[in-house]
C-alpha cells in the first residue's frame, strides 16, 4: 500500500473514530488508489487526500414541527456539502430514524465519486433528518418539510446545492420542500430539487432511474461475460423505488425478479414480478408500509419466508442488493459464495461491509459491480433534469431513458479503462473508484490549494 494512502487512511480512523460508516466509505475507495498515488506523487505533494476526505462544508439544523394532536416535536436536520469541485453539490435527502453524522457523511463522500462517474458536472453532497415518516399523516409529512426547507433554503439553488429524494423521501416529499422554497423566495427555481413531479419541472424516466440504470450496467457485465440478459433470474433485496425500477426493466427486457425481501422477511415468486399488477402492487406495498412486504405473497400465492435474507439461494443468475447500507456482511457473503451464482451487483449504496466485498471480489468465479457505479444512473438523470430545468422544456421518455442507457454503457467501460490503466484488468470496483477520482482530482488541482 502506498505510504500516503495508508497515513490519510489512519487519519481518517483517528480522526473520526465514532463514524464507522464514514471510515469504511474512505478506507474502501482510498485502497483502490494506492497505484494512482504511486504514479502521481504531485497528489501528495498537494496533499490531495487529507483534503479530499474532508467535507468543504458539513452543517445541522434545528426541525421543529407539530403532529396532528398538536404535540411539537424537535428533530435534526443535516446537510453535508462534501466536494463542489466539479459542480454544485448534489445528493438526496434521507429521513429516517437512524441518520447520523456517520451515515449523512459516507452517503455525502460515496455520492463525490459517482457524481463524478455520471460525466455530468456534479459535486457530492447528501442530507437528511432522523425524523420517521412512518405512520405520520400527509399533513404532518407537509409540516415537517415546510420546516426543514424552512431551515435549509438559504444554503441551497440551481447553482449551489440541489437536494433530491433518498430513503424516506420521494415525490410527494419533494413536492413540499419545493413549495416551500417557491413560498420563502418567492420565484420559481425549479433547478433547486431534483425528482420533482412532471407538472412543475420533474423529469420522466426519474423514478424508474435507478433501477433502469443498473439493469442498463449489468447488460454491460453481462455483454462483456459473452452473456445477456434474456431468460435470467434476479434476486434483488428490498422493495423500494431503486428495487421496482429493477423489477421493471428487468420484465422489458425478458429477465425476471424472483426474489425480493423486506425487513420483515423475504418473498420468493417463481413466476416473477414481471406483470403490470404486481409491480404497481410494489410501488403501493412500499407507499402503504415501508416495513412488511409479506402481503405480496398473500396476495399473489407465493412463497414468504419470514425474518430471513436470501443470501445464499442458488436458483437465481444474480444477486442485486438494493436495500440499504451493510446489508451484507461476511456471514451472507460466504454463502453468496457457495451458492454458485456468478454475478453480484451492488445497488444500494454501501451495501456489503468491506470484509464481505473484498472476500466476493477475491472469488475467481463471481464477478462484482460496485455501487457507485451501477446506482449512479439515479443522480444521472437528476443532472438531466436540471439539464431541461435551466432549457425550460421537457424531454421525451425516448430521450432520458436513451441518455440514461448511454450514460451506464459510458460507466462501465471508462471504469474498465481505468482498471487496465493501472494493470488490474477487469475490475469494476478499482475501475470505478480510480475514475471517479481522477475527475475530482483534476479539478482540484486545477482550483488551486483549498
Ligand atoms: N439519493 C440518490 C443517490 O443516492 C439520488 C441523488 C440525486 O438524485 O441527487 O444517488
Amino acid at each position: 500500500m502506498n505510504s500516503y494512502v495508508q497515513q490519510v487512511i489512519n487519519d481518517v480512523k483517528e480522526k473520526n473514530s465514532n463514524e464507522p460508516e464514514f471510515i469504511q466509505a474512505v478506507e474502501e475507495l482510498l485502497t483502490s488508489l494506492s497505484p494512482v498515488v504511486d504514479q502521481h506523487p504531485e497528489y501528495e505533494k498537494a496533499d490531495l487526500l487529507h483534503r479530499m476526505v474532508e467535507p468543504e462544508r458539513m452543517f445541522t439544523f434545528r426541525v421543529v414541527w407539530t403532529d396532528d394532536e398538536g404535540r411539537v416535536h424537535t428533530n435534526k436536520g443535516w446537510r453535508c456539502q462534501f466536494n463542489g469541485a466539479i459542480g454544485p453539490y448534489k445528493g438526496g435527502l434521507r429521513f429516517q430514524p437512524n441518520v447520523c453524522d456517520s451515515i449523512i457523511k459516507f452517503l455525502a463522500f460515496e455520492q463525490t465519486f459517482k457524481n463524478s462517474l455520471t460525466g455530468l458536472p456534479i459535486g457530492g453532497g447528501k442530507g437528511g433528518s432522523d425524523f420517521d415518516p412512518s405512520g405520520k399523516s400527509d399533513a404532518e409529512i407537509m409540516r415537517f418539510c415546510q420546516s426543514y426547507m424552512t431551515a435549509l433554503y438559504r444554503f441551497i439553488g440551481p447553482d449551489v446545492d440541489v437536494p433530491a429524494g433518498d430513503m424516506g423521501v420521494g415525490a410527494r416529499e419533494i413536492g413540499y420542500l419545493f413549495g416551500q422554497y417557491r413560498r420563502i423566495k418567492q420565484n420559481f427555481e425549479n433547478g433547486v430539487l431534483t425528482g420533482k413531479g412532471l407538472s412543475y419541472g420533474g423529469s420522466l424516466i426519474r423514478p424508474e432511474a435507478t433501477g433502469y440504470g443498473a439493469i442498463y450496467y449489468l447488460c454491460e457485465v453481462l455483454r462483456h461475460e459473452h452473456d445477456t440478459i434474456k431468460g435470467k433470474r434476479i434476486g434483488v433485496s428490498g422493495y423500494g423505488n431503486v428495487a421496482w425500477g429493477i423489477m421493471k426493466k428487468a420484465a422489458q427486457l425478458g429477465a425476471k425478479v424472483t426474489y425480493f425481501s423486506g425487513p420483515d422477511g423475504y418473498i420468493h415468486d417463481e413466476d416473477g414480478v414481471i406483470t403490470e399488477e404486481k409491480l404497481n402492487y410494489i410501488l403501493e406495498m412500499r407507499q402503504n408500509d415501508p416495513m412488511h412486504c409479506r402481503s405480496y405473497a398473500e396476495k399473489f400465492n407465493c412463497e414468504f419466508v419470514e425474518g430471513e435474507k436470501f443470501w445464499g439461494i442458488s436458483d437465481v443468475d444474480i444477486y442485486m442488493p438494493a436495500a440499504t447500507q451493510n446489508d451484507v456482511d461476511i456471514n451472507s457473503a460466504r454463502k453468496i459464495a457457495q451458492s454458485g451464482v456468478r454475478y453480484y451487483i451492488e445497488v444500494a449504496n454501501m451495501p456489503t461491509t468491506n470484509e464481505a466485498l473484498n472476500f466476493l471480489a477475491n472469488q475467481s468465479h463471481i464477478i462484482v459491480a460496485p455501487s457507485k457505479a451501477v446506482n449512479a444512473g439515479g443522480v444521472g438523470v437528476s443532472a438531466l433534469e436540471m439539464s431541461q430545468n435551466s432549457e425550460r422544456l421537457q424531454w421525451t421518455k425516448e430521450d432520458v431513458d436513451d441518455q440514461l442507457r448511454r450514460m451506464m454503457v459510458n460507466i462501465h467501460e471508462t471504469s474498465v479503462n481505468a482498471a487496465r490503466q493501472y494493470g488490474l484488468g477487469y475490475n469494476l470496483i478499482a475501475g470505478a473508484n480510480i475514475a471517479g477520482f481522477m475527475k475530482v482530482a483534476d479539478a482540484m488541482l486545477a482550483q488551486g490549494i483549498f
